[in-house]
């Protein structure tokens, strides 16, 4: 098994540190981290997809206007997942199955992308994304980014295994149990993180449980107020959100740390696991076409 690291949507936030906790200047940075798993038998994994090729070409007729402006993404192909995957030495058509924390636009916005792969998501997080009940999913659920997803798998939450303390994990159809998914509601009606048993031990992608490393990694949990107002701004049960964030925070805080844990958007935890991986050398190509 091997785990890449890429930034399939970065963002450009007016606020700097109050949206990222360091940048120096106005300018924020923010990340749409996705992983993109090669394995011997199962072909190439992706957990999330970030923005994808359409919506680099045509953003403000298929993101939410509101969203895609405060964040300010950088609009460029370069940084799809398809793009990364071929800049890393893949084929896209080796994708065959993507694992969703969610379905927000910054993170299936590449399902089209790859029509072919079976997309497993959590059951009431594609019910709220098909109904798009209220302004708030009609903004952040766009049915053109997975209309022609055809082999969706659903999972009910419900108790089927128990995982550091975690119970109703659930392993995936046609996966191994090193790939699981860990329903943390609160951002979304069915947000989940992913679980993953890689080469240097378990590690799990948190979605956005949390926005900000310090929000879970600090001894003195804080959260930048930009990233705070987004997080809030975007909550479907803000309540229930920061119950499952404070579970992620507990795991995070055991002596010694079991297991690595990062977050969607925090461009440190980013750089921090690509380097702890060992690809970081892939992701450098993609940006200095950008630069
Ligand atoms: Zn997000």
């Amino acid at each position: 098994m091997r785990i890449h690291h890429f930034d399939c949507g970065p963002a450009r936030p007016l606020g700097g540190a109050l949206m990222d906790g360091v940048s120096p200047g106005a300018i924020g940075r923010l990340t749409c981290h996705c992983l993109a798993i090669e394995t011997d038998r199962h072909g190439v994994v992706l957990v999330d997809t970030g923005l994808g090729l359409r919506d680099m070409a045509h953003p403000w007729s298929r993101l939410p206007l509101l969203n895609a402006a405060s964040l300010r993404f950088r609009f460029d192909a370069n940084h799809t997942m398809l793009r990364r995957l071929r800049h890393a030495g893949l084929s896209p058509r080796d994708v065959r199955h993507i694992v969703m924390t969610h379905l927000d636009f910054d993170h299936a916005g590449g399902l089209i992308d790859f029509p072919e792969a079976r997309v497993h998501v959590m059951e009431p997080e594609a019910e709220a994304a098909q109904a798009r009940r209220g302004l708030l999913d009609q903004a952040r659920y766009r049915p053109a980014q997975w209309g022609d997803t055809r082999r969706w798998h659903r999972y009910p939450e419900r108790t089927a295994g128990r995982w550091f303390g975690f119970d109703a994990v659930t392993e995936l159809e046609g996966l191994p149990p090193e790939f699981l998914l860990v329903p943390l509601p609160g951002h979304s009606a069915g947000h989940a993180g992913v679980a993953i048993e890689g080469p240097r031990g378990w590690m799990l992608h948190a979605g956005d449980t949390y926005f900000n490393r310090a929000e879970v990694h600090a001894a003195r949990p804080h959260c930048p107020p930009g990233a705070a107002a987004y997080e809030r701004i975007m909550a479907w049960d803000a309540r229930l959100g920061r119950a499952n964030q404070a579970r992620v925070r507990a795991l995070v805080q055991e002596e010694p740390t079991p297991l690595a844990v990062f977050c969607t958007h925090d461009p440190v935890e980013y750089v921090a696991m690509a380097v702890w991986q060992g690809n970081a050398a892939n992701d450098r190509g993609a940006d200095r076409q950008v630069a």
